[in-house]
């Protein structure tokens, strides 16, 4: 293993979404985060937190990424609980391949559970551009009313 990691590639596709240059349902955006929904749900209401700024992940983010993150990680947390009367939230963040990571743009995934409901494996199935709009509204209608 070499100690170096790898660079920022900022033609990752989180980066493009950053930029506009690809489509996504965003739930939520303040000065550092961004909040939308992931493309392959692996359950509904599945929803990605970003930094605004580069970060590969958990080994070259900053204090700032993390602390705002991790803030708007509750935030949407709470929101999903309303909106998918979910019991809980598993959140996940992996880092590096070797680690489950395949997008390489720092984010947290955040998973709204009912008891007994297993997450979906990674199909690689994008989900109905519908289905995902619809998910977005209820989450930003949620976090209007938290
Ligand atoms: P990870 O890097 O944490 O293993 O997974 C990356 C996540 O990004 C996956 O859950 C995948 O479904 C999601 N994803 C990959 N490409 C896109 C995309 O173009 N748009 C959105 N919204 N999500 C994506």
């Amino acid at each position: 293993m070499s100690d170096a990691l790898d660079a920022y590639d900022s033609d990752n596709i989180f980066a493009k979404i950053l930029r506009g240059q690809m489509t996504a349902h965003t739930v939520f955006e303040d000065a550092m985060t961004f909040a939308f929904m992931d493309i392959m749900p692996r359950a509904d209401g599945h929803c990605l937190v970003i930094p605004k700024t580069p970060a590969r992940n958990i080994f070259d983010a900053s204090a700032e990424q993390l602390a705002t993150c991790m803030l708007t990680v509750q935030l949407i947390s709470r929101a999903a609980r309303l909106a998918f009367a979910a019991e809980g939230i598993t959140i996940q963040q992996f880092n590096e391949r070797a680690g489950g990571q395949v997008v390489f743009h720092l984010h947290y995934h955040v998973l709204p559970r009912h008891a007994g409901v297993s997450l979906r494996p990674h199909t690689g199935q994008m989900e109905k551009t519908e289905i995902l709009s619809a998910n977005a509204d209820k989450l930003r209608a949620a976090l209007a009313k938290l």
